[in-house]
């Protein structure tokens, strides 16, 4: 139960803060989705804050994911569940019957999966391509040099890119890899952008991120 208010405590603070980062910057706060990343987290941790309305949450693997949404998902049906890890190709199926969105759509083998399970299932994840903007050589994400010719590869296969998402290099100043994630969104004609995280999301919105994903400063440390 404590541990619950702590929860809730610090969720209320992370909403104030984004609410007002988006009207420093001249914004409406509705128009940024808070996606509780609630990876390492159970169901009991991630209850109060289904309770206290949030609708959006964010994990980093398919079957950690299976495992433990299926029971939430009974209670609260109207949830929209993001995928923000590595997608695997073998595990694309999985992928596109149990998430809402697909964040980390990276390269053309994974696009080429997803594309054909979309054909066969029927069903349409929202795709969003992830851009390694600090072109690490350990971080997944398309490199900005390749993103144009990435994105038109997956309209070529009839996907859909609805988003960009990045996550900036460890360490360094966010805002140039917000900026530059901003520009190759404009220029291809994308409107949203998943960028901000507990460190980095005020920043973000500042530079027009419309998802922040945000866990430890919520949830507490992993
Ligand atoms: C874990 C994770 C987050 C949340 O990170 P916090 O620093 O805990 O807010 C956001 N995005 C991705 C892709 C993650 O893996």
């Amino acid at each position: 139960m404590e541990k619950d208010q702590a929860v809730l405590a610090r969720l209320a603070e992370v909403k104030a803060r984004l609410a007002r980062a988006a009207r420093d910057g001249g914004r409406d706060p509705e128009g940024v989705t808070l996606v509780c990343v609630t990876k390492t987290f159970g169901p009991d941790e991630i209850r109060p804050v289904l309770q206290a309305g949030e609708r959006f949450f964010g994990e980093n693997r398919v079957q950690e994911a299976m495992r433990k949404w299926p029971e939430l998902r009974l209670a609260y049906p109207d949830i929209e569940l993001h995928l923000i890890g590595p997608l695997q190709s073998n595990k694309a199926r999985e992928a596109v019957e149990f998430f809402d969105v697909i964040e980390t759509v990276d390269r053309e083998k994974i696009a080429g999966a997803l594309a054909q399970e979309i054909a066969r299932s029927g069903r349409c994840p929202r795709l969003y391509v992830q851009v390694n903007t600090g072109s690490e050589p350990q971080k997944a994400g398309v490199v900005p040099e390749e993103a144009d010719g990435f994105i038109a590869y997956c309209r070529t296969l009839g996907l859909e890119v609805s988003g960009l998402m990045c996550i900036p290099p460890h360490g360094e100043q966010a805002s140039p890899h917000f900026a530059l994630l901003n520009k190759i969104a404009a220029r291809n004609g994308i409107a949203t952008l998943s960028m901000g995280m507990s460190s980095d999301f005020e920043i973000a919105i500042e530079l027009g991120a419309t998802h922040v994903r945000i866990g430890s400063a919520i949830f507490g440390a992993r």
